[in-house]
């Protein structure tokens, strides 16, 4: 499967070789320190959703699906959090918000002041309510970190890997995917396993080919981490303990899942598109760089919270150096019919994002719903206009402190690091592959 891959990548400027080497040296070793930095560690999310599209089968009994989720008093800088939901959480607001100010207008008419209070609190709900309205509209996916039933999660603790979850369930998540949440190759609407022929790309504009190479390098990156972290064999530990895994490489299931011969010859192509991912991931980084080095990464801890912004500006400098990005200023050009075709995409990602809450084993479900969100909140940076000119005049130095300068939650912030750390490391595990695989070829 690697014989394929090199060259062009098609769609952008750059081939695997010279991404090859800018990752595994440049950029695997900082994004993986960045991403274990309690900022970047801890995410928050609603695994009990339930499914908008089908009868719930999400009640996951196989024992390597299971998350650990942690209390919120754990989470190093929670009060950054809380800060963060009241600015969101329009009613909780303005209910503090009117009982400071009733509280200190004592020569009022009490009736009376509590009339003008609530209308002086209903008028500025519903102004907030239509701001996050608009705010929303940017968005590629949905955010559930503010559901009741939201927790935090450790990813450190959670690693993205082999969980046994296969079949008719994971199966129904791709097929919809691809056939109902993806453009369609015109010329070829009902192809199935594979569900694009790359041969049909040429058939598609630009846009439809980016939005079908994105989710494919999505789920190549999937794929990736389940070959690296493969269940090896089960060691028991003691007598009453389950017995616990041993997790490494297993080449027979790359070569199963990549391999030309054995993929209708596409396995080199989803092997591309995780590149090509990677590329369009680094170029929102790139492009909201100038205002994700104002962040404050508050963790409530000063020196970890100043080395995690050192540590961003030294990640981001380099990923500036980097000569071929992506370029989205060639995409959703040329009028109405690209307006409609912009609407489209947002509203199949959208869709993509809910069907993650259809996924029927919790550790999937939480990388899944983490990485649609990173790459959601790449489409929003590099889509949504409001990246497009540096803007903020005025501010454009300043530190991020006031709220009604934010562009991105946090945990969107979290999610965009996180899901450009996982396809880092998939290029990085295609290395390890490359040099098992020329192993055991010598030994033939
Ligand atoms: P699948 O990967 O299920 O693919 C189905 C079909 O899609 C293939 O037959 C092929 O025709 C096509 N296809 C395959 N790869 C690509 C590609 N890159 N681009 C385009 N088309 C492609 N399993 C785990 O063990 N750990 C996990 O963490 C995990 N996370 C998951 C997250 C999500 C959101 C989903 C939906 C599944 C996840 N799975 C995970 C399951 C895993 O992705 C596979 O579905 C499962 O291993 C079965 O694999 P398969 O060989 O049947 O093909």
């Amino acid at each position: 499967c690697f014989e394929t891959l090199h060259g062009a990548l098609g769609d952008c400027s750059c081939n695997v070789d010279t991404i090859d080497y800018f990752n595994n040296v440049k950029i695997f070793p900082r994004i993986q320190s960045l991403v274990s930095k309690d900022y970047f560690r801890f995410y928050k999310v609603n695994l009990k959703k339930e499914c908008p599209f089908w009868a719930d089968d999400s009640r996951c009994a196989m024992k390597y699906c299971h998350i650990k989720t942690c209390s919120k008093e754990s989470v190093p800088g929670f009060d950054g959090y809380e800060e963060e939901y009241l600015e969101e959480s329009p009613a909780l607001k303005y209910s503090l918000d009117a009982t400071t100010h009733c509280d200190q207008d004592s020569d009022h008419d009490p009736d009376l002041g509590y009339l003008n209070m609530t209308i002086s609190a209903a008028s500025q709900f519903e102004i907030a309510k239509w701001k996050a309205y608009d705010d929303s509209l940017e968005n590629f996916c949905q955010c559930d970190d503010k559901d009741a039933d939201a927790e935090f999660v450790d990813l450190s603790l959670n690693p993205e890997r082999y969980t046994g979850y296969k079949g008719p369930s994971a199966h129904r998540i791709w097929r919809s995917i691809y056939q109902e949440n993806c453009f369609r190759p015109k010329t070829n609407p009902y192809q199935s396993f594979p569900y694009v022929l790359s041969s049909d790309l040429s058939n598609m504009c630009l846009e439809e080919r980016v939005f079908y190479r994105a989710i494919s390098g999505l789920h190549t990156s999937i794929n990736i981490h389940l070959c690296s972290k493969y269940l090896l064999s089960e060691k028991k530990i003691g007598f009453a303990a389950p017995p616990e895994g041993e997790w490494g490489p297993n080449l027979d299931e790359f070569q199963r899942r990549f391999d030309p011969s054995q993929t209708h010859g596409e396995g080199p192509n989803w092997l591309k598109n995780l590149y090509f991912l990677y590329l369009l991931e680094m170029r929102a980084l790139a492009k909201a760089g100038p205002y994700l080095e104002r962040e404050d990464y508050f963790t409530d801890s000063p020196i970890e919270d100043e080395e995690t912004r050192n540590a961003i500006k030294n990640m981001l400098g380099v990923i500036y150096s980097f000569p071929d990005h992506f370029n989205e200023s060639l995409m959703f050009n040329g009028g109405t019919q690209a307006a409609t075709l912009k609407f489209e995409f947002r509203e199949h990602f959208l869709n993509i994002s809910r069907i993650m809450d259809c996924v029927g084993c919790d550790k999937c479900k939480l990388w899944g719903k983490l990485q649609t969100q990173g790459l959601g909140t790449a489409l929003k940076i590099l889509f949504s206009g409001r990246w497009d000119s540096e803007g903020d005049p005025g501010q454009g130095k300043l530190p991020l402190r006031h709220k009604s300068q934010k562009r991105l939650q946090r945990t969107e912030i979290v999610a965009l690091f996180n899901a450009f750390a996982r396809l880092s490391n998939s290029i990085r595990e295609l290395e390890n592959f490359r040099s098992m695989l020329s192993g055991n070829m010598e030994q033939e």
